[in-house]
Protein backbone atom coordinates (compact mmCIF):
# COMPACT_ATOMS: atom_id res chain seq x y z
CA UNK A 1 0.00 0.00 0.00
CA UNK A 2 1.16 3.66 -0.63
CA UNK A 3 1.01 6.09 1.92
CA UNK A 4 -1.62 7.83 0.08
CA UNK A 5 -4.14 4.35 -0.36
CA UNK A 6 -3.21 4.46 3.29
CA UNK A 7 -4.58 7.42 4.51
CA UNK A 8 -7.58 7.55 2.07
CA UNK A 9 -8.78 4.00 3.64
CA UNK A 10 -7.70 5.44 7.49
CA UNK A 11 -8.62 9.00 6.36
CA UNK A 12 -10.70 9.12 10.14
CA UNK A 13 -6.94 8.96 11.94
CA UNK A 14 -6.38 12.06 10.31
CA UNK A 15 -9.45 14.06 11.15
CA UNK A 16 -11.15 13.38 8.07
CA UNK A 17 -13.78 11.12 8.95
CA UNK A 18 -17.10 13.60 8.65
CA UNK A 19 -18.13 16.45 6.57
CA UNK A 20 -18.12 18.70 9.70
CA UNK A 21 -14.85 17.28 10.97
CA UNK A 22 -13.22 17.75 7.23
CA UNK A 23 -14.15 21.02 6.84
CA UNK A 24 -12.47 22.31 10.20
CA UNK A 25 -9.59 19.99 9.58
CA UNK A 26 -9.64 21.33 6.02
CA UNK A 27 -9.28 24.93 7.52
CA UNK A 28 -6.45 24.13 10.30
CA UNK A 29 -4.21 22.49 7.97
CA UNK A 30 -4.52 25.68 5.38
CA UNK A 31 -4.16 27.90 8.26
CA UNK A 32 -1.34 26.41 9.78
CA UNK A 33 0.73 25.94 6.51
CA UNK A 34 0.22 29.84 5.65
CA UNK A 35 1.59 30.48 9.60
CA UNK A 36 4.30 27.99 8.96
CA UNK A 37 5.56 29.99 5.61
CA UNK A 38 5.02 33.20 7.29
CA UNK A 39 6.07 33.88 10.83
CA UNK A 40 8.69 30.47 11.70
CA UNK A 41 10.50 32.59 8.33
CA UNK A 42 10.66 36.26 10.27
CA UNK A 43 7.59 37.79 8.27
CA UNK A 44 4.44 39.35 9.82
CA UNK A 45 1.66 37.19 8.72
CA UNK A 46 -1.78 38.31 6.59
CA UNK A 47 -4.10 35.44 6.17
CA UNK A 48 -7.49 35.48 4.59
CA UNK A 49 -9.12 32.57 4.84
CA UNK A 50 -12.70 32.26 2.49
CA UNK A 51 -14.85 29.51 2.51
CA UNK A 52 -17.36 29.83 -0.20
CA UNK A 53 -20.77 27.35 -0.41
CA UNK A 54 -20.48 25.67 -4.44
CA UNK A 55 -23.36 26.60 -6.20
CA UNK A 56 -25.92 23.81 -7.17
CA UNK A 57 -23.96 21.72 -4.80
CA UNK A 58 -25.66 22.97 -1.14
CA UNK A 59 -22.51 20.36 0.53
CA UNK A 60 -19.65 21.62 -1.30
CA UNK A 61 -17.70 24.45 -0.20
CA UNK A 62 -14.22 25.39 -1.31
CA UNK A 63 -11.77 26.68 0.81
CA UNK A 64 -9.57 29.34 0.18
CA UNK A 65 -6.31 30.48 1.99
CA UNK A 66 -3.96 32.89 0.92
CA UNK A 67 -0.77 34.04 2.82
CA UNK A 68 2.15 36.53 1.91
CA UNK A 69 4.52 33.93 2.64
CA UNK A 70 7.57 32.55 1.70
CA UNK A 71 5.97 30.42 -1.09
CA UNK A 72 7.45 27.57 -3.09
CA UNK A 73 9.78 26.76 -5.63
CA UNK A 74 7.47 25.88 -8.88
CA UNK A 75 9.58 22.84 -9.18
CA UNK A 76 8.27 21.41 -5.53
CA UNK A 77 4.70 22.54 -5.50
CA UNK A 78 3.63 19.33 -7.50
CA UNK A 79 5.56 17.43 -4.90
CA UNK A 80 4.25 19.37 -1.61
CA UNK A 81 0.13 19.44 -3.03
CA UNK A 82 0.36 15.80 -4.87
CA UNK A 83 2.51 13.39 -2.52
CA UNK A 84 1.73 12.22 0.71
CA UNK A 85 4.60 12.41 3.19
CA UNK A 86 6.51 14.95 1.16
CA UNK A 87 7.73 17.90 3.45
CA UNK A 88 9.80 20.90 3.98
CA UNK A 89 10.12 20.60 7.29
CA UNK A 90 11.67 16.99 8.27
CA UNK A 91 14.15 18.87 9.79
CA UNK A 92 14.51 19.35 14.40
CA UNK A 93 13.13 22.23 14.49
CA UNK A 94 9.80 23.58 15.97
CA UNK A 95 6.72 24.03 13.37
CA UNK A 96 2.85 23.20 12.84
CA UNK A 97 3.61 20.81 10.16
CA UNK A 98 6.06 17.79 10.19
CA UNK A 99 4.88 15.00 8.47
CA UNK A 100 3.95 15.99 5.44
CA UNK A 101 0.44 15.01 5.47
CA UNK A 102 -1.96 18.02 6.60
CA UNK A 103 -2.53 19.30 2.78
CA UNK A 104 -2.37 16.43 1.06
CA UNK A 105 -5.35 15.08 3.08
CA UNK A 106 -7.59 17.99 2.44
CA UNK A 107 -7.08 18.10 -0.91
CA UNK A 108 -7.22 13.95 -1.10
CA UNK A 109 -10.42 14.38 1.07
CA UNK A 110 -11.84 17.07 -2.07
CA UNK A 111 -11.01 14.84 -4.65
CA UNK A 112 -12.54 11.61 -3.76
CA UNK A 113 -15.91 13.52 -2.64
CA UNK A 114 -15.79 16.28 -5.37
CA UNK A 115 -13.77 15.45 -8.09
CA UNK A 116 -12.25 18.79 -7.93
CA UNK A 117 -7.97 19.49 -8.34
CA UNK A 118 -6.42 21.75 -6.06
CA UNK A 119 -5.73 25.07 -7.09
CA UNK A 120 -2.19 26.54 -6.36
CA UNK A 121 -0.75 30.31 -6.85
CA UNK A 122 2.32 30.77 -5.83
CA UNK A 123 5.38 33.34 -6.13
CA UNK A 124 8.71 32.40 -3.89
CA UNK A 125 10.01 35.55 -2.31
CA UNK A 126 11.92 37.63 -4.71
CA UNK A 127 10.37 36.16 -7.88
CA UNK A 128 9.14 37.79 -11.19
CA UNK A 129 6.76 35.34 -11.87
CA UNK A 130 3.38 33.71 -10.26
CA UNK A 131 2.84 30.06 -10.70
CA UNK A 132 -0.74 28.52 -11.37
CA UNK A 133 -1.00 24.83 -10.90
CA UNK A 134 -4.17 22.27 -10.98
CA UNK A 135 -3.14 19.80 -9.30
CA UNK A 136 -4.57 15.79 -8.59
CA UNK A 137 -3.07 12.93 -6.15
CA UNK A 138 -2.61 9.67 -8.28
CA UNK A 139 -3.72 7.54 -5.09
CA UNK A 140 -2.48 4.39 -6.02
CA UNK A 141 0.73 5.26 -7.16
CA UNK A 142 1.20 8.39 -4.49
CA UNK A 143 2.26 10.83 -7.58
CA UNK A 144 1.20 14.00 -8.75
CA UNK A 145 -0.97 14.15 -11.04
CA UNK A 146 -0.71 18.03 -13.01
CA UNK A 147 -3.49 18.84 -14.52
CA UNK A 148 -2.63 22.38 -15.97
CA UNK A 149 -0.16 25.44 -15.24
CA UNK A 150 0.45 28.89 -16.09
CA UNK A 151 3.11 31.49 -15.29
CA UNK A 152 1.84 35.33 -14.95
CA UNK A 153 4.31 37.83 -14.46
CA UNK A 154 4.37 39.94 -10.69
CA UNK A 155 4.75 43.29 -11.30
CA UNK A 156 3.68 44.29 -7.33
CA UNK A 157 6.04 42.16 -6.10
CA UNK A 158 3.92 39.82 -3.96
CA UNK A 159 5.06 36.65 -2.53
CA UNK A 160 2.92 33.88 -0.69
CA UNK A 161 0.69 31.24 -1.81
CA UNK A 162 -2.80 30.82 -2.03
CA UNK A 163 -4.28 27.38 -2.40
CA UNK A 164 -8.00 25.95 -3.00
CA UNK A 165 -9.90 23.15 -2.49
CA UNK A 166 -13.13 21.71 -2.93
CA UNK A 167 -14.45 19.23 -0.61
CA UNK A 168 -17.26 18.13 0.78
CA UNK A 169 -18.35 19.94 4.25
CA UNK A 170 -21.17 20.76 6.85
CA UNK A 171 -20.78 24.32 7.36
CA UNK A 172 -23.90 24.63 9.95
CA UNK A 173 -22.27 22.00 11.86
CA UNK A 174 -18.67 23.01 11.75
CA UNK A 175 -19.81 26.63 12.01
CA UNK A 176 -19.25 26.72 15.39
CA UNK A 177 -15.66 25.27 15.70
CA UNK A 178 -14.32 26.90 12.82
CA UNK A 179 -14.99 30.27 14.39
CA UNK A 180 -13.78 29.53 17.90
CA UNK A 181 -10.46 28.14 16.19
CA UNK A 182 -9.91 30.92 14.10
CA UNK A 183 -10.36 33.15 17.12
CA UNK A 184 -8.11 30.68 18.89
CA UNK A 185 -5.59 31.31 16.25
CA UNK A 186 -5.35 35.45 16.68
CA UNK A 187 -5.41 34.82 20.36
CA UNK A 188 -2.17 33.27 19.73
CA UNK A 189 -1.36 35.44 16.82
CA UNK A 190 -2.01 38.69 17.72
CA UNK A 191 0.91 39.64 15.31
CA UNK A 192 -1.12 38.73 12.54
CA UNK A 193 -3.48 39.90 10.49
CA UNK A 194 -6.43 37.19 9.55
CA UNK A 195 -9.52 37.82 7.30
CA UNK A 196 -12.60 35.25 7.31
CA UNK A 197 -14.84 35.51 5.08
CA UNK A 198 -17.68 32.98 5.58
CA UNK A 199 -20.72 30.95 3.63
CA UNK A 200 -22.93 33.09 5.21
CA UNK A 201 -21.24 36.09 4.60
CA UNK A 202 -19.59 37.26 7.69
CA UNK A 203 -16.13 38.69 7.27
CA UNK A 204 -14.21 38.56 10.67
CA UNK A 205 -11.39 40.51 10.79
CA UNK A 206 -8.58 40.02 13.32
CA UNK A 207 -6.06 43.25 12.81
CA UNK A 208 -2.53 43.17 14.38
CA UNK A 209 -2.01 44.55 17.36
CA UNK A 210 1.64 44.15 17.90
CA UNK A 211 4.65 44.08 15.44
CA UNK A 212 6.78 41.23 17.58
CA UNK A 213 6.90 38.03 16.09
CA UNK A 214 7.76 34.70 18.39
CA UNK A 215 11.78 34.19 18.47
CA UNK A 216 12.44 32.06 15.35
CA UNK A 217 13.44 28.42 15.58
CA UNK A 218 16.61 27.18 14.55
CA UNK A 219 17.64 23.99 13.31
CA UNK A 220 19.39 21.66 15.27
CA UNK A 221 20.96 18.39 15.49
CA UNK A 222 19.29 15.45 17.55
CA UNK A 223 19.79 15.24 21.58
CA UNK A 224 21.38 11.63 22.16
CA UNK A 225 18.70 10.73 25.09
CA UNK A 226 16.15 11.02 22.34
CA UNK A 227 17.33 8.49 20.33
CA UNK A 228 16.06 4.70 19.26
CA UNK A 229 17.32 2.19 17.22
CA UNK A 230 16.11 3.65 14.20
CA UNK A 231 17.28 6.82 14.44
CA UNK A 232 20.91 5.41 15.05
CA UNK A 233 20.45 3.65 12.41
CA UNK A 234 19.24 6.65 9.85
CA UNK A 235 21.91 8.58 11.68
CA UNK A 236 25.18 6.36 11.25
CA UNK A 237 23.66 5.89 7.41
CA UNK A 238 24.26 10.03 6.67
CA UNK A 239 27.61 10.60 8.78
CA UNK A 240 30.42 9.62 6.81
CA UNK A 241 32.46 9.00 10.44
CA UNK A 242 34.68 5.98 10.59
CA UNK A 243 35.06 6.18 14.31
CA UNK A 244 32.38 5.81 17.08
CA UNK A 245 33.98 8.95 18.62
CA UNK A 246 33.79 10.94 15.40
CA UNK A 247 30.19 9.92 14.82
CA UNK A 248 29.02 11.01 18.64
CA UNK A 249 30.32 14.51 18.04
CA UNK A 250 29.21 14.79 14.41
CA UNK A 251 25.68 13.50 14.59
CA UNK A 252 24.68 14.73 18.02
CA UNK A 253 23.66 18.01 19.75
CA UNK A 254 25.92 19.09 22.67
CA UNK A 255 28.28 16.30 22.45
CA UNK A 256 32.34 17.05 22.44
CA UNK A 257 35.83 15.17 22.52
CA UNK A 258 34.80 15.24 26.02
CA UNK A 259 31.90 13.61 26.37
CA UNK A 260 31.98 11.39 23.63
CA UNK A 261 35.27 9.89 25.17
CA UNK A 262 33.59 9.47 28.42
CA UNK A 263 30.29 8.33 27.58
CA UNK A 264 31.89 5.28 25.23
CA UNK A 265 34.37 4.42 28.13
CA UNK A 266 31.48 4.28 30.77
CA UNK A 267 29.01 2.55 27.98
CA UNK A 268 32.06 -0.22 27.35
CA UNK A 269 32.44 1.05 24.01
CA UNK A 270 35.65 0.88 21.73
CA UNK A 271 35.81 4.09 20.59
CA UNK A 272 37.42 3.46 17.63
CA UNK A 273 34.70 0.87 16.30
CA UNK A 274 33.29 1.88 12.67
CA UNK A 275 30.03 2.99 13.84
CA UNK A 276 28.70 0.97 10.07
CA UNK A 277 29.77 -2.30 10.90
CA UNK A 278 27.76 -2.25 14.36
CA UNK A 279 25.28 -5.27 14.26
CA UNK A 280 22.07 -5.13 15.47
CA UNK A 281 22.80 -6.52 19.40
CA UNK A 282 25.51 -3.66 19.48
CA UNK A 283 23.34 -0.99 17.77
CA UNK A 284 20.92 -2.02 20.60
CA UNK A 285 23.10 -1.28 23.44
CA UNK A 286 24.25 1.71 21.72
CA UNK A 287 20.89 3.15 21.80
CA UNK A 288 20.05 2.30 25.13
CA UNK A 289 22.97 3.24 26.80
CA UNK A 290 22.67 6.68 24.95
CA UNK A 291 19.11 7.18 26.84
CA UNK A 292 20.55 5.84 30.03
CA UNK A 293 23.77 7.94 29.87
CA UNK A 294 22.70 10.92 32.63
CA UNK A 295 25.81 13.15 32.14
CA UNK A 296 24.82 14.94 28.83
CA UNK A 297 24.28 18.57 28.40
CA UNK A 298 20.24 19.21 28.41
CA UNK A 299 19.04 19.31 25.03
CA UNK A 300 19.14 22.88 23.41
CA UNK A 301 16.09 24.81 23.25
CA UNK A 302 17.38 26.97 20.29
CA UNK A 303 15.31 25.40 18.00
CA UNK A 304 11.92 25.92 19.87
CA UNK A 305 9.63 28.42 19.16
CA UNK A 306 7.82 30.33 22.28
CA UNK A 307 5.46 33.08 21.80
CA UNK A 308 6.93 34.82 24.92
CA UNK A 309 4.96 36.87 27.45
CA UNK A 310 4.55 39.98 25.18
CA UNK A 311 2.75 38.25 22.86
CA UNK A 312 0.40 35.89 25.32
CA UNK A 313 -0.63 39.24 27.15
CA UNK A 314 -1.61 41.24 23.90
CA UNK A 315 -3.35 38.25 22.50
CA UNK A 316 -5.81 38.00 25.49
CA UNK A 317 -5.79 41.34 26.26
CA UNK A 318 -6.90 41.91 22.56
CA UNK A 319 -9.58 39.23 22.15
CA UNK A 320 -11.03 38.62 25.78
CA UNK A 321 -10.74 42.45 26.96
CA UNK A 322 -9.91 41.48 30.55
CA UNK A 323 -9.41 43.53 33.12
CA UNK A 324 -6.19 41.60 33.86
CA UNK A 325 -3.50 39.69 32.06
CA UNK A 326 -0.66 37.70 33.51
CA UNK A 327 2.31 35.47 31.55
CA UNK A 328 4.78 33.55 31.58
CA UNK A 329 7.45 31.53 29.87
CA UNK A 330 9.13 29.28 31.75
CA UNK A 331 13.13 28.21 31.07
CA UNK A 332 13.35 25.20 29.11
CA UNK A 333 13.59 21.83 29.99
CA UNK A 334 13.50 18.29 28.67
CA UNK A 335 12.11 15.28 28.28
CA UNK A 336 13.28 11.84 27.06
CA UNK A 337 15.83 14.18 25.20
CA UNK A 338 13.35 16.38 23.41
CA UNK A 339 13.36 19.88 24.50
CA UNK A 340 10.10 21.65 25.43
CA UNK A 341 9.06 24.99 26.71
CA UNK A 342 6.04 25.60 28.71
CA UNK A 343 3.86 28.85 28.90
CA UNK A 344 0.94 30.18 30.78
CA UNK A 345 -1.07 33.38 30.20
CA UNK A 346 -3.95 33.68 32.98
CA UNK A 347 -6.43 36.56 31.84
CA UNK A 348 -9.30 37.86 34.44
CA UNK A 349 -12.48 39.99 34.92
CA UNK A 350 -13.73 42.37 32.03
CA UNK A 351 -15.68 41.19 29.23
CA UNK A 352 -14.74 37.41 30.22
CA UNK A 353 -17.77 35.64 31.57
CA UNK A 354 -17.79 33.98 34.67
CA UNK A 355 -18.07 30.10 35.24
CA UNK A 356 -17.78 27.63 37.21
CA UNK A 357 -14.23 26.25 35.70
CA UNK A 358 -11.58 27.99 33.84
CA UNK A 359 -11.88 28.70 30.67
CA UNK A 360 -8.95 27.08 29.08
CA UNK A 361 -6.99 27.59 25.88
CA UNK A 362 -4.69 25.02 24.72
CA UNK A 363 -2.17 25.46 22.48
CA UNK A 364 0.87 23.01 21.37
CA UNK A 365 3.89 24.24 18.82
CA UNK A 366 1.21 27.19 17.97
CA UNK A 367 -1.17 25.10 17.06
CA UNK A 368 -5.06 26.03 19.02
CA UNK A 369 -6.34 22.24 20.12
CA UNK A 370 -10.13 22.39 20.90
CA UNK A 371 -11.21 18.30 21.06
CA UNK A 372 -10.74 16.50 24.11
CA UNK A 373 -10.22 18.96 26.54
CA UNK A 374 -10.73 16.57 29.27
CA UNK A 375 -8.12 14.52 29.04
CA UNK A 376 -5.28 16.59 27.93
CA UNK A 377 -2.86 16.94 30.58
CA UNK A 378 -3.36 21.08 30.38
CA UNK A 379 -6.85 20.25 31.81
CA UNK A 380 -5.61 18.11 34.54
CA UNK A 381 -3.43 20.56 35.83
CA UNK A 382 -5.73 23.94 35.94
CA UNK A 383 -8.68 21.08 37.24
CA UNK A 384 -10.03 23.37 39.98
CA UNK A 385 -10.13 19.50 41.34
CA UNK A 386 -6.50 19.63 41.37
CA UNK A 387 -5.35 23.36 41.66
CA UNK A 388 -6.42 25.16 44.28
CA UNK A 389 -7.36 28.32 43.27
CA UNK A 390 -8.93 29.33 46.57
CA UNK A 391 -4.98 30.39 47.19
CA UNK A 392 -4.86 32.68 44.45
CA UNK A 393 -8.35 34.21 45.31
CA UNK A 394 -10.45 32.93 42.73
CA UNK A 395 -13.66 30.96 43.94
CA UNK A 396 -15.77 29.72 41.75
CA UNK A 397 -18.09 30.52 39.54
CA UNK A 398 -15.06 33.41 38.45
CA UNK A 399 -14.16 34.99 35.19
CA UNK A 400 -11.12 33.41 34.87
CA UNK A 401 -9.16 32.01 31.16
CA UNK A 402 -6.01 30.40 30.96
CA UNK A 403 -4.06 30.06 28.01
CA UNK A 404 -1.08 26.29 28.13
CA UNK A 405 1.29 26.76 25.44
CA UNK A 406 3.35 23.47 25.00
CA UNK A 407 6.48 24.28 22.62
CA UNK A 408 8.20 21.37 21.79
CA UNK A 409 10.60 19.42 18.97
CA UNK A 410 7.98 16.53 19.91
CA UNK A 411 4.95 16.95 21.46
CA UNK A 412 3.67 14.20 23.28
CA UNK A 413 0.27 14.12 21.24
CA UNK A 414 -2.13 10.96 22.79
CA UNK A 415 -3.68 10.30 19.08
CA UNK A 416 -2.38 11.48 15.07
CA UNK A 417 -5.64 13.67 15.23
CA UNK A 418 -3.05 16.34 17.37
CA UNK A 419 -5.61 17.40 19.88
CA UNK A 420 -4.61 16.25 23.44
CA UNK A 421 -1.66 16.17 24.86
CA UNK A 422 -0.37 12.99 26.93
CA UNK A 423 0.51 13.75 30.81
CA UNK A 424 4.36 13.21 30.67
CA UNK A 425 5.35 13.89 34.01
CA UNK A 426 8.21 16.72 33.38
CA UNK A 427 5.65 19.01 31.41
CA UNK A 428 3.10 18.23 33.86
CA UNK A 429 5.35 19.42 36.60
CA UNK A 430 6.19 22.51 34.63
CA UNK A 431 2.82 23.61 33.54
CA UNK A 432 2.10 23.15 37.17
CA UNK A 433 4.86 25.36 38.16
CA UNK A 434 4.09 27.84 35.10
CA UNK A 435 0.65 28.39 36.36
CA UNK A 436 1.27 29.04 40.09
CA UNK A 437 3.75 31.84 38.94
CA UNK A 438 1.14 33.27 37.12
CA UNK A 439 -1.65 32.78 39.40
CA UNK A 440 0.43 34.48 41.56
CA UNK A 441 0.86 37.80 39.69
CA UNK A 442 -3.21 37.19 39.90
CA UNK A 443 -3.42 36.88 43.63
CA UNK A 444 -1.53 40.26 43.95
CA UNK A 445 -3.75 42.12 41.50
CA UNK A 446 -6.45 40.92 43.26
CA UNK A 447 -5.49 41.65 46.63
CA UNK A 448 -4.94 45.54 45.49
CA UNK A 449 -7.72 45.49 43.91
CA UNK A 450 -9.70 44.34 47.29
CA UNK A 451 -7.42 47.11 49.44
CA UNK A 452 -8.31 49.75 47.32
CA UNK A 453 -12.12 49.01 47.36
CA UNK A 454 -12.00 48.90 51.04
CA UNK A 455 -9.87 52.18 51.15
CA UNK A 456 -12.73 53.84 48.93
CA UNK A 457 -15.66 52.25 51.33
CA UNK A 458 -13.89 53.92 54.36
CA UNK A 459 -13.89 57.37 52.41
CA UNK A 460 -17.58 57.17 51.51
CA UNK A 461 -18.95 55.85 54.89
P1 LIG B 1 3.60 19.68 6.35
O1 LIG B 1 2.96 20.99 6.69
O2 LIG B 1 3.47 18.68 7.45
O3 LIG B 1 5.01 19.80 5.84
P2 LIG B 1 1.69 19.65 4.18
O4 LIG B 1 1.15 18.55 3.34
O5 LIG B 1 0.70 20.44 4.94
O6 LIG B 1 2.77 19.01 5.15
O7 LIG B 1 2.54 20.61 3.27
C1 LIG B 1 3.58 20.05 2.46
C2 LIG B 1 4.64 21.06 2.11
O8 LIG B 1 4.09 22.03 1.20
C3 LIG B 1 5.14 21.89 3.27
O9 LIG B 1 6.18 21.21 3.96
C4 LIG B 1 5.64 23.14 2.58
O10 LIG B 1 6.92 22.93 2.06
C5 LIG B 1 4.69 23.30 1.41
N1 LIG B 1 3.61 24.25 1.68
C6 LIG B 1 2.31 23.97 1.92
N2 LIG B 1 1.58 25.09 2.10
C7 LIG B 1 2.46 26.12 1.98
C8 LIG B 1 2.33 27.55 2.07
N3 LIG B 1 1.16 28.14 2.33
N4 LIG B 1 3.46 28.28 1.86
C9 LIG B 1 4.65 27.70 1.62
N5 LIG B 1 4.82 26.36 1.54
C10 LIG B 1 3.75 25.58 1.71
MG1 LIG C 1 0.95 21.25 6.98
Amino acid sequence: MTPSQFFYEYREVAGFGSPSRALYQTVRELVENALDATDVHGILPDITLTIEQVPRHPTYYRVTVEDNGIGIQPQHVPYAFGQVLYSSKYRLRQARGRFGLGAKMAILYGQIKTGEPVEVYTSPIGSSRIYFFKIKIDIERNRPIVLARGEYPNPSGWHGTRVSVVIEGDWPRARHRIHEYIRRTAIAAPYANITFIDPDGNITVYRRTIDKLPKQPREVKPHPQGVDIELLKQLIRKSRANTLLEFLIDAFQGVGRKTAEAFLEWAGFDKNLDPHKLDDRKLEKLARKLREYQRFRPPSADSLSPFGPEIIEAGLRTILKPEFVAAVTRRPRAYEGHSFIVEVGIAYGGQIPPSSEPILLRYANKIPLLYDEKSDVAWKVVDPKNFDWRNYLVVFPAPVAVLTHIASTKVPYKGVGKESVADVPEIEQELRNALREAARKLREYLLQKKKEEEAKKRVIT
